[in-house]
């Protein structure tokens, strides 16, 4: 039996890692130019760092996270995302004294969840995290950021929600508004409903159950126990957005799956990929350093799953990656071989960005060439007999009625340069 990989763990194969590649570059561009700096951290956590902060309520916790013992009866667990890894990074190096605390990370997650179309168990995230920062300018600015992403991705059906959270002390009245009222509907609620009833009854709000939208549409809202900074904060957030001309709604049932959130959520949402519509959520969590042992730190962030994002724009992308060769190289002698590698090489020396292929593997001239010409190669070089014995090359252009040509080896590289871009 052929060996499968892992259900709901994808291969990148090139049919798409070209499009990955344009969109991970064009992602990472707009976060250095906002000034945001890279951190790389290891895909696996002990189990603890994700049971603290996520929190032993949420899905991810309750029934997502591959938890395994290592042969020293350690638990770890693979990151079924990025922030608590971060946070736990940034404690560990002290990078909360450094005057810069605006990060980014990319890299695979991993949850045990129901494989189907945008949802799989290992995807892939870039995410930031922002640290210290508490007013509304920096959850404009990774709005703004977002959008500006969508706008080189050349997204434009990208529809953003926000809500606040308010405050741990507004959150915890209207979790009894909430329990009050969803008790009193208890025999409408399934099964998962009434778990979340008890222990956290804001996470029914973001039950994917169709069967609950009336009920949830018509539950107690939370603004109305905000307190008055928290307002503020929101006002001014949407203040600004509006000035950027970034069009929102303000969804109040837009809760997270996290419980460690505060004040400010966001999610950009499409209609284009079914039920799994959310490309980026993000938002505050104040409370998430202390309770990972820091100093009381206020943060803000977000994560975007680059499967669902680049299945929006893999067709276009895979257009315009360009990954025909500039040059093909074709020779007859197998003795020469190495003359023929040191060639290459001295055009990958003087011209890096050119894309130099080498046949390896021999064959007739004709079959060679038509290699080089199934390749989409500008140009095939071609080392035969006679140009072996006078240390010439013949340059034979394969994309136009341009004539071939026999020249000095040495004299080549500049004659190429005229063919190539
Ligand atoms: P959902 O409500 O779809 O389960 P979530 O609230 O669990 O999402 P987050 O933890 O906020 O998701 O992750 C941020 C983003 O990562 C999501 O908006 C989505 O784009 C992506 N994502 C999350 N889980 C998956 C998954 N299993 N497969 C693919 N992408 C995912
Ligand atoms: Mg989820």
């Amino acid at each position: 039996m052929k060996l499968q990989s892992i259900k709901g763990m994808n291969d990148i194969t090139p049919v798409n890692s070209g499009a990955w590649k344009i969109a991970e570059n064009l992602l990472i561009k707009i976060l250095d130019g906002y000034g945001y700096q890279q951190i790389r951290l290891p895909i696996m956590e002990k189990t603890a760092v994700f049971e603290r902060s996520i929190g032993d309520v949420t899905d991810i916790v309750q029934k997502e996270m591959y938890t395994f013992e290592d042969r020293n009866g350690d638990s770890l667990t693979l990151r079924p995302e990025g922030t608590a890894g971060c946070v736990r990074a940034i404690l560990q190096h002290g990078l909360l004294n450094q005057q810069n605390r605006k990060f980014w990370y990319i890299g695979p997650m991993f949850r045990h969840e129901r494989p189907q179309k945008g949802r799989y168990r290992q995807f892939h995230q870039i995410g930031v995290e922002v640290f210290d920062l508490e007013g509304p300018d920096i959850d404009s600015e990774l709005i703004m950021m977002t959008a500006k992403m969508w706008e080189v991705l050349e997204l434009t059906d990208l529809r953003l929600e926000i809500n606040t959270l308010g405050t741990v002390e507004n959150r915890k009245k209207y979790s009894r508004e909430l329990f009050n009222y969803f008790s009193s509907h208890r025999e409408k609620l399934d099964a998962d409903s009434i778990n979340r009833l008890e222990r956290n009854p804001m996470r029914i709000l973001d039950s994917k159950n169709p069967a609950l939208r009336e009920l949830i549409d018509e539950a107690p809202r939370l603004d109305q126990c905000l307190d008055a900074d928290s307002q503020r904060h929101f006002d001014k957030l949407c203040e600004i957005l509006s000035k950027a001309n970034i069009a929102f709604s303000v969804n109040p049932h837009l809760v997270r799956g996290l419980d460690y959130y505060s004040n400010t959520v966001f999610e950009w949402v499409t209609d284009r990929l079914g039920a799994q519509g959310t490309v980026c959520a993000g938002g505050r969590y104040d409370g998430l350093v202390e309770l990972l042992g820091g100093k009381p730190t206020c943060a803000v962030g977000f994560a975007m799953g680059l499967e669902r994002l680049i299945e929006l724009c893999a067709q276009r992308l895979n257009r315009e990656n360009r990954d025909a060769p500039d040059i093909y190289i074709i020779s007859t002698r197998e003795d020469h071989v190495a003359e023929v590698m040191l060639y290459a090489e001295s055009i990958r020396n003087v011209a890096p960005d050119w894309r130099v292929i080498c046949h390896c593997g021999g064959g007739s001239i004709k079959s060679q060439l038509r290699k080089a010409d199934r390749s989409e190669a500008a140009l095939a070089i071609i080392f035969g007999e006679q140009e072996f014995t006078d240390g010439t090359v013949t340059i034979k252009p394969l994309r136009n009625q341009a004539k071939q040509f026999t020249i000095e080896q040495s004299k080549s590289i500049a004659a190429l340069k005229s063919f190539i871009r």
